[in-house]
Order: C-alpha cells, then sequence, then structure tokens
C-alpha cells in the first residue's frame, strides 16, 4: 500500500528536479513501485488528474469549495485563505500556510498520527470519488466535508498536495509525455506502443496498467472502444495549395467547416459526443444526438466531424454561438432552438464492430456515406477526388464564400491517424495579416516555468485618448530560451504585481499571428484575437508602431467581408 505520504514525497523530488529525462526516471521509479489497484490512479495523479480528461466523471471542486473547507480546516475566516492566496500566489502553499497554523497554535490531528493512521493514496481517491458523485440539495456541504476530512487527516507535506490535485492543478511539471515515457520504461514496452494505445484509449492510468499487467502484446491489444474518446486526428497549415498537391499528388479535397469538432460513438441508440479536447458533450447537443439516433444507420460507429452554429439563411455563425451550445448545462433546449446546428460528418473510425482506422480514407468515405442519411441537421458534405489545382481553387472559393474557412486537402490513401498532426490532412486558409501589439502585462509559470514570465497580455492604441487597451493575451510560440530572455527583459519593467499576475510598463512590442480577430466584450478593445501566438519580438519598434484600434475595426471588418459574414 502507498501512502499519500510516500506520493507527495515523490511529487516534491519530481517538482525539484530540473531536467526532463531525470523527471523521467522519477515518475518511472514511481509507477514501477506502486500495487496495480494503485498504479491507474497514481498515473492519474502524477498529471495532476483524478479521472482520464474524457471521463464524464468530475470532481467539481472550484476556488470557492476548496478556500471554505480550507478555512474550516484551519479554523479561519474564508477571507483569510483569500489573503493567503494573495500572498502566496499559490493554492498548495496557503493550504500549508493555513495548516500550519493551526498545528502551530494547536495540537492536530497530524501530530497524533502513527503510521498505520496514514492516508493512503486510494482513500484520497476514494474521497475524491465521493465528492465527484455529491450532487443535489447539500452537496456543497457534503463535498466540503469529504476536503476537509482529507486536510484534517493529513501532515503538513501532504495538504499542499491535495489541495493543488482538488483543484486538479498539482503543478509539478509533469505532463502527458513525460508519462508516456516513464511508462516505457517503467514496463519496458516501446515508447512508440505505448504512444498509440494512448491515443486510442486515452488513458494513460489504463495503459499504465495493461503494460505492468501484460508487458507488450497486452499494449498492442489495447484498441478502441465505444464511448471512449480517441484522440482526434489534426491538420497541418499548407502555405498554398501548389504546395499542398505537390506533397500529396491526387487529392481528396473538402470544405474547411467553420465550427467545432465533434467526435460521435453510437452504439445501438444510446449516442456520446466527445468535443476537440475529448469533453463530454452530450448533454450539450441533444439536437445531434437525435439527428445520429434517426440518421446513422449503423449498430455501433465511431464518426468524425464538425458542428456549425448556422443563421436562417444557412450560413456559419460566429465561433463564440457554437461555443455557447458546447458549453451549455441549462436551458440546453432553448439554446439548441437559438442557435441551431448542422453535423457535417467527414470521417468514420468504426463501424458494427470493427475498427476502421488503418483502412485508405477513400474507402472510410464509401463506407461512411453508406450509412448516413443527409438531411437538414447531419450530413456527409461532398469529397472531391482531384489534381487539377484550377478545380482546387473554386473548391476553396466556394467555401470562402459560403462563409466557410478554407479546404482541407487529404491524402485519400492515409489511414485516420489519431491525434497526429501531418501531412495526410492538410487545411488551407487565408493568410491573415501579424499585428504589432505592445505587453502590458504576464503571468508567473508553474512547475518547470514557475521562474518565467509568460501568458503576456496584449494591448492596441487608442489614438483619441493615447491609451492602450487590452486585445487578449499570447502564450504560445515561445522556446524555453526565449522565455528566459524575455522575463530578463521584462522584470525591469514591472509595475506592480498581485500572485502571479504582473503589470508591465508598456515597453516591448509583440508581433503576433492570429486565427482571426473576434468581437468581444472581454477586452477593453472590443476584439480578442483567436489563437494568437508570438511571431517576434519587435526590438526594433516603438510605441508609435503598435496598431490603433482603428487598423483593429479595419482588419476586422475585412476579414468578415472576405468570408462573406
Ligand atoms: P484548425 O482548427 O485550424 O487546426 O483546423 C483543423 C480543424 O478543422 C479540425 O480540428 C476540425 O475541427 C476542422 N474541420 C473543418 N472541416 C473539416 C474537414 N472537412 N476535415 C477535417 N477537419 C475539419
Amino acid at each position: 500500500m502507498t501512502s499519500f505520504r510516500e506520493f507527495a514525497e515523490a511529487c516534491k523530488t519530481i517538482e525539484a528536479t530540473p531536467g526532463s529525462l531525470d523527471m523521467t526516471e522519477q515518475v518511472a521509479e514511481l509507477l514501477a513501485r506502486v500495487t496495480p489497484e494503485e498504479l491507474p490512479v497514481v498515473t492519474h495523479f502524477v498529471m495532476g488528474e483524478i479521472f482520464p480528461a474524457w471521463s464524464s466523471e468530475e470532481i467539481g471542486v472550484g476556488a470557492g469549495i476548496l478556500y471554505n473547507a480550507l478555512a474550516k480546516s484551519a479554523g479561519l475566516a474564508v477571507s483569510d485563505i483569500k489573503g493567503l492566496v494573495r500572498e502566496t500566489g499559490d493554492i498548495g502553499k496557503t493550504a500549508v500556510k493555513a495548516l500550519e497554523k493551526v498545528s502551530s497554535g494547536q495540537v492536530t490531528f497530524s501530530s497524533f498520527m502513527d503510521e498505520s493512521d496514514e492516508l493512503s493514496v486510494l482513500e484520497v481517491f476514494e474521497r475524491f470519488k465521493a465528492i465527484s458523485k455529491a450532487n443535489g440539495k447539500g452537496s456543497q456541504a457534503s463535498r466540503i466535508k469529504n476536503l476537509q476530512y482529507l486536510f484534517n487527516s493529513s501532515s503538513p507535506e501532504e495538504v499542499g498536495y491535495i489541495a493543488r490535485l482538488a483543484v486538479e492543478e498539482l503543478r509539478i511539471g509533469v505532463g502527458e509525455g513525460i508519462v508516456k515515457d516513464a511508462i516505457s520504461r517503467a514496463f519496458d514496452v516501446p515508447s512508440q506502443e505505448v504512444e498509440r494505445s494512448f491515443m486510442l484509449t486515452n488513458d494513460l492510468g489504463l495503459v499504465a496498467i495493461t503494460a505492468k499487467k501484460g508487458g507488450r502484446d497486452a499494449v498492442l491489444s489495447l484498441g478502441l472502444e465505444l464511448n471512449r474518446p480517441i484522440r482526434m486526428m489534426l491538420a497541418q497549415v499548407t502555405p498554398d495549395l501548389d504546395t499542398a498537391l505537390a506533397d500529396i499528388g491526387t487529392a481528396a479535397v473538402e470544405w474547411k467547416f467553420d465550427g467545432a469538432r465533434v467526435q460521435i460513438h453510437k452504439e445501438g441508440d444510446n449516442v456520446t459526443l466527445f468535443s476537440r479536447r475529448l469533453e463530454n458533450i452530450t448533454d450539450s447537443l441533444p439536437d445531434i444526438v437525435e439527428a445520429v439516433k434517426e440518421n446513422v444507420k449503423a449498430d455501433s460507429a465511431i464518426l468524425d466531424g464538425e458542428a456549425v452554429a448556422i443563421d436562417e439563411n444557412g450560413r456559419p455563425r460566429a465561433f463564440q454561438d457554437i461555443l455557447k451550445r458546447f458549453r451549455r448545462k441549462y436551458d440546453v433546449q432553448s439554446t439548441a432552438r437559438e442557435i441551431p446546428l448542422i453535423l457535417n460528418i467527414f470521417d468514420i473510425m468504426y463501424l458494427n464492430n470493427e475498427e476502421l482506422i488503418d483502412l485508405p480514407l477513400t474507402q472510410r468515405r464509401e463506407k461512411l456515406a453508406d450509412c448516413v442519411i443527409n438531411d437538414a441537421r447531419i450530413k456527409v458534405d461532398t469529397q472531391y477526388v482531384t489534381d487539377d489545382p484550377d478545380e482546387i481553387l473554386k473548391i476553396y472559393n466556394d467555401a470562402l464564400k459560403a462563409g466557410h474557412e478554407g479546404v482541407m486537402i487529404k491524402n485519400p490513401d492515409s489511414p485516420y491517424s489519431p491525434g497526429k498532426r501531418g501531412k495526410n490532412w492538410l487545411k488551407k486558409k487565408p493568410v491573415m495579416e501579424t499585428l504589432d501589439l505592445v505587453v502590458i502585462g504576464a503571468e508567473w509559470g508553474y512547475g518547470r516555468r514557475t521562474s518565467f514570465l509568460g501568458s503576456y497580455a496584449l494591448a492596441c492604441h487608442d489614438p483619441e485618448t493615447g491609451r492602450f487597451l487590452p486585445v487578449g493575451r499570447v502564450a504560445t510560440g515561445f522556446s524555453d530560451e526565449q522565455l528566459a530572455e524575455l522575463t530578463e527583459l521584462f522584470s525591469d519593467l514591472i509595475v506592480i504585481e498581485s500572485g502571479t499576475e504582473v503589470e508591465i510598463r508598456p515597453e516591448i512590442i509583440f508581433e503576433v499571428a492570429f486565427e482571426e480577430i473576434q468581437k468581444s466584450v472581454n477586452y477593453e478593445s472590443g476584439y480578442a484575437l483567436r489563437f494568437p501566438r508570438l511571431v517576434n519580438v519587435r526590438s526594433d519598434k516603438s510605441l508609435e508602431d503598435v496598431e490603433s484600434i482603428d487598423r483593429l475595426e479595419e482588419m476586422y471588418l475585412m476579414q468578415r467581408e472576405r468570408n462573406g459574414k
């Protein structure tokens, strides 16, 4: 049996380990040492998960519940806990400080404990499970009680990790990559097989236990299962249509629909839907569930598609509208009436108990067309197989005219490669210009990146008032080396710090690329960038070069024009 104290100690060591190879070694050692029953739990815990990401089980502990439980456990007021959060900027440190106060003032639980009273990893998991099951009236109180029990049964070294796990932010720098390598090392299974089984099952806990029990052969036999999502196959950007044709030759060309990805699992009359992030979104999309039930003629199937929110003319609506549908938990039916969806299905991975992912795309497509009846809510749209650049250009222009994003250019012979971004799927969208924006804030990172500033807040310029207006944040496009340099650069420009947030004197300009400019009420400028990424730090530019709000507006209007919206 592994105690939670041992797990916390392992986390502490891992957190303090600088290189990812050494970290992997530590995680491998931890996975190898726990019992088979504990292994799936520890595999998820070490990544800061309680349940596999795709599972419909959710712990449901937010800051409110956690602060309350900490306050009760420590005999403090919630405002004291909030004060500690501000002071430490970290929920783990807050928990330790809060409970340390108790143990220095009075004799507590942990000082009486001998080893046999120690919390085990499985006990912590059972409590988390109980918390996730609590619902309805009294659920809040029950969650707080369970957390209180955990806090009051553990030593100061453990409470920090319990608090961080409860909100699924362990922040010790261990992600899927390290855990995959650690499983491979601990149980001697080649890493590409660990990778493949993970892409098919999406559950590293399952992969780990399978590897431990049955080694390589057992891992190889892991396959698709209905109601457990597969990683989505991803697309690479192609600079232009000619390059795409040169890469692929005769291509299977489809519209790139402007919506959100959905993976559909059908088992008899039971339909389950997963989002791009593999969250179970079935309850939010009852209209799609109905359409699949009625129009997909298969006993069992796993399908891939794009749900598009449409306006009264059948044209795609803004991306935010579709997110409203995907995130909806209440008033689902009325939102469905307000924002109708159409599901474009473009792939099939499983049909009537048979895995199809290794079949060539064209064959999968035939099977797909055979089992879906097209109507106003669901359809398998045309796929054009061609090597004619003019024809592809026409399809591309038609897609843009219809308000969609561009085209997908696919290799007709390719398998469905879960989780892979490769040359078998290429995407072509209109090129967007970049924007020069000034950095006005940043956030200290976590785990391996605690000493780095990242997630930079950006702003454009308002010539009327002379102020800088926020347009969002950029957190991607940085190498570790660049983050270190930028941290040094910005450390002299910090105006105030509050928790992990810092305000920065406007001076440095980032050239930022993005997918789209959106209207947004979240930022003062009234606009937000979709998928911003750093292209260059423009030390050659000065504050006069920062884009004006008028320019953003102009680009937004141009984009609408081009997309025919
Ligand atoms: P991007 O989001 O720009 O990385 O482009 C890839 C996304 O395009 C996929 O994840 C899908 O959500 C979406 N998409 C739209 N139409 C298609 C299509 N015909 N085939 C594959 N993906 C599509």
